[in-house]
C-alpha cells in the first residue's frame, strides 16, 4: 500500500493539480442559460486544458457546438483494446457567482488558508485539474493503462448539457466509441463518521428529471359573466392538488444499500416509521439523502391571461419533477389521476439513472480509496439532481460519481456546490490526485 506520509515524495501531478485549479477558477467561464449573456468562457477554458494536452503529446480533437461552447476529448490507449473504455468526463462551465457575497473575488482563484477558492472548486474545476494532471502526468512518463483512457471536458453540463454533452453524443458518438463505464463528478467525497473513519460516497444512482408543462383549457369570456369553464380556475386547482401532495418514500436499492452501509458504520438504524427523522441526524448530507427517499413535484411557474376583465381561454403551469429509478411509469400515472382528465400534462422526461454498486470498477474505485485512506470505506449513494453521466447513459455508458476528495470534519461539503466562498482544501486536491492516479492505472 502506498500510504502518504511526510517523507512521500509527491507526483509531477500532485505539485501540478493545485496551480491547475486555480487557473480553471480564473477562466470566467460562467454558464448563466442564457445565450444573449453566456460570453466565450467554457471556449477560452476547453482551450486551456486542449493547450495543456497538446503540450505533452495527445491528439485532441476540439469541437464547438455553437460558437463560444468548446469542447475538448481526447484518448489515452490502453493495454488491453478488447476491454471497454473508460470515459473521464468533466465540464468547464459554471454557475454565476456574487461577487458582493464572497470572501474572495470568486474568480480569483486565491490559495489561502490552505484551499483553493472559487466559483467552480468543487462544482467541478476540481476534479477538472485532478483529471488533467493525471492525464499529463501518464503522457509524460509514457504510462500505459490497463483499458483504453477517454478524457472529455465539456461545456453546459450547467444549463443541461444541449451544446456540451447532448451536442456531442448526439453529433459526435464516434468520440466515445468503444466507452462501456464513466466516472464524473459528485460522488467519491468523504464525510466523516468519527474523529478517524470517514465514508466516501460513490454515486451510483441519480433521480430523474422530469418537467411537465401542465395545460387547462375553457371557455374565454368577459371577466363581468358568470363562467364556469374558467382555464385559470382549472390550472390552479391541479398546481395545488400536485404541489401538495405527499408522495410515498420508496426504497430503491442503491439508498438502501446506503443506509445498510451506514448503520454496519455508524450504528444509526433507520427504521420505516421514522426514516426522514433518522437520516436528518447524519449533519450536511441529509439534505441530499431526504431528497432521494420520495419523487417530488414543484410547482415553479404559472402563466395564464393578459388582461384583467378577460377570461382566458387557456392557462398553464411548469412543475419540475424529480424521480426515483423504477419509478417512471408508475409516477406519470399518478401525476395524471392528480391532475385530473381536464389538464393536459406535456413532459420533458431525462430518466433517472441506477447502476450496480459491484464488479472490478468499483472495486478499484474501493482499492484505489483505501490506498490513501485506510480508515475509509467506500459506499454508494443516489444523487437527487442529474449530472452529465445520464446523457452518457444513452449510449450504453454506466456512469459513476467519483472525484475523490478527502474532506475535513467540519466543512460542510454539500452546501459549497453552487454556494458562496465555494472553495476546496489543497490537501483534497492532491490526495484526489493520488486516488485517481492508483485508480486508472488499475481500473
Ligand atoms: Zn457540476
Amino acid at each position: 500500500m502506498t500510504h502518504a506520509t511526510e517523507s512521500r515524495i509527491p507526483s509531477d501531478a500532485e505539485n501540478e493539480v493545485v496551480q491547475l485549479c486555480s487557473e480553471l477558477i480564473q477562466i470566467e467561464s460562467v454558464n448563466t442559460g442564457d445565450l444573449a449573456t453566456i460570453g466565450d468562457g467554457e471556449a477560452l477554458a476547453a482551450k486551456y486544458i486542449q493547450a495543456k494536452l497538446d503540450e505533452v503529446g495527445y491528439e485532441t480533437t476540439y469541437l464547438e457546438s455553437i460558437p463560444g461552447r468548446g469542447n475538448v476529448i481526447c484518448r489515452l490507449k490502453g493495454a488491453d483494446p478488447s476491454r471497454g473504455a473508460l470515459l473521464i468526463h468533466g465540464h468547464v462551465d459554471v454557475v454565476p457567482a456574487n461577487a458582493a457575497e464572497w470572501t474572495v473575488d470568486p474568480f480569483s482563484g486565491a490559495i489561502q488558508d490552505g484551499y483553493v477558492w472559487g466559483r467552480g472548486a468543487v462544482d467541478m474545476k476540481d476534479m477538472v485539474a485532478m483529471t488533467l494532471a493525471v492525464a499529463l502526468d501518464f503522457k509524460r512518463r509514457g504510462v500505459v493503462p490497463p483499458r483504453d483512457l477517454i478524457f472529455a471536458f465539456m461545456s453546459d453540463e450547467e444549463a443541461g448539457g444541449y451544446y456540451g454533452a447532448i451536442w456531442l453524443v448526439e453529433n459526435h458518438p464516434e468520440l466515445f466509441a468503444g466507452a462501456t463505464e464513466a466516472i464524473s463528478e459528485v460522488g467519491g467525497f468523504s464525510i466523516s463518521l468519527d474523529e478517524t473513519r470517514r465514508a466516501y460516497l460513490i454515486a451510483a444512482a441519480e433521480k430523474g428529471v422530469a418537467w411537465a408543462t401542465l395545460k387547462a383549457s375553457g371557455t374565454a369570456g368577459h371577466g363581468s359573466m358568470t363562467n364556469s369553464d374558467n382555464a385559470v380556475t382549472r390550472i390552479a386547482a391541479a398546481v395545488t392538488a400536485l404541489g401538495s401532495y405527499e408522495f410515498p418514500i420508496v426504497r430503491t436499492a442503491t439508498v438502501d444499500a446506503f443506509l445498510a452501509a451506514m448503520t454496519r458504520l455508524t450504528g444509526v438504524e433507520f427504521p420505516d416509521d421514522d426514516l426522514e427523522g433518522s437520516v436528518s441526524k447524519l449533519g450536511g448530507i441529509a439534505r441530499i439523502v431526504n431528497s432521494t427517499l420520495r419523487n417530488t413535484a414543484n410547482p415553479t411557474m404559472l402563466n395564464a391571461g393578459y388582461k384583467m376583465n378577460v377570461i382566458p381561454s387557456t392557462a398553464q403551469a411548469c412543475v419540475d419533477c424529480r424521480v426515483l429509478p423504477g419509478t417512471e411509469d408508475s409516477f406519470r400515472k399518478l401525476v395524471s389521476e392528480i391532475v385530473g382528465p381536464d389538464v393536459q400534462i406535456e413532459w420533458v422526461w431525462n430518466p433517472p439513472l441506477e447502476v450496480p454498486f459491484e464488479g472490478a470498477l468499483v472495486e478499484a474505485m474501493k482499492a484505489a480509496l483505501l490506498s490513501e485512506d485506510a480508515d475509509g470505506t467506500a459506499i454508494p449513494y443516489m444523487l437527487s439532481g442529474g449530472t452529465d453521466n445520464k446523457i452518457f447513459a444513452t449510449l450504453g455508458i454506466q456512469g459513476y460519481g467519483f472525484s475523490p476528495l478527502r474532506l475535513p470534519s467540519d466543512l460542510d461539503f454539500s452546501a459549497l456546490f453552487h454556494g458562496v466562498d465555494e472553495r476546496v482544501p489543497v490537501d483534497a486536491l492532491t490526495f484526489g490526485t493520488r486516488v485517481l492516479d492508483t485508480f486508472l492505472r488499475t481500473c
